[in-house]
């Protein structure tokens, strides 16, 4: 996995409407990247140091925007590596053209029982994105449970690994040390650096008009993904070790 990687923002548009969220309120207006994405994207890539990142695809949810497919197909024809970060609440079938041009999907996953999920995103949608995670599964789509983890969320930490788990997926989890965790929770989430295939992102704030299941500064961070890699392969080998 590349360590230098870059985030991009293409839309903060989305279908949900999570509780902590501002992007789908209605006194919020709406931003995108702007008509000339094409140049921008173009031209941020080409301020990138020596050898081409790793590009994460962010929103509002990248589904919701009508150039994704022509994004990713860009991108890829420059030879990029592409990761999309999604709620994962869609039509798998309208999705395709996209899903397999990117490399990766990174899919938001706040709880792990469906009432809950209904409090937080406001849809009804917990089948959906569960039944989502098997399709792409089936298509050997390399994907990610992705949990943002706030003070009221901390008791489902475990489960969701589990559910990661089973699934034999990536569990990635993002905090933010400026919410209000007590020093024993902070020590809990850090004890998940020695699970297997567990990643930890530690981010400052994610700004108000993008997605808030993203860990947004992280993402160029490049020690962020250095120490995760890191901490994965000590605990392979320990788990080698161990059985
Ligand atoms: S947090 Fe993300 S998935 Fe939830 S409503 Fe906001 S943009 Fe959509």
């Amino acid at each position: 996995m590349k360590i230098v990687n870059t985030a991009f923002f293409v839309s903060s548009a989305c279908q949900l409407r999570c509780f902590n969220c501002k992007v789908w309120q209605p006194n919020f207006k709406p931003k995108n990247s702007g008509k000339n994405w094409r140049f921008w994207l173009q031209d941020n890539l080409k301020q990138l140091p020596f050898f081409k990142p790793h590009v994460h695809i962010l929103g509002g949810d990248p589904t919701a925007w009508n150039k994704l497919e022509e994004c990713v197909t860009m991108l890829k024809q420059e030879g990029y590596e592409i990761t999309v970060w999604t709620h994962g609440v869609w039509n798998l079938d309208e999705q395709k053209s996209w899903l397999n041009k990117v490399d990766r999907v990174v899919v938001m996953m706040p709880t792990f029982e469906a009432g809950s999920y209904k409090d937080w995103t406001g849809e009804d949608s917990f089948d959906t994105v569960l039944n989502n995670l098997d399709l792409l599964a089936s298509l050997k789509m390399p994907h990610v449970l992705n949990m943002p983890v706030l003070p009221s969320n901390i008791p489902e930490l475990p489960y969701l690994y589990e559910m990661a788990y089973y699934r034999n997926i990536p569990f990635w989890i993002h905090y933010s040390s400026k919410d209000a965790f007590s020093k024993d929770s902070l020590d809990y989430i850090q004890r998940f650096r020695w699970v297997k295939n567990v990643w930890i992102f530690k981010t400052q704030k994610t700004p108000s008009w993008m997605c808030q299941a993203v860990p947004y500064d992280s993402i160029d961070e490049w020690w962020q993904w250095a120490l995760n890699e890191a901490c994965d392969a000590l605990n392979t080998v320990r788990t080698w070790v161990v059985r």
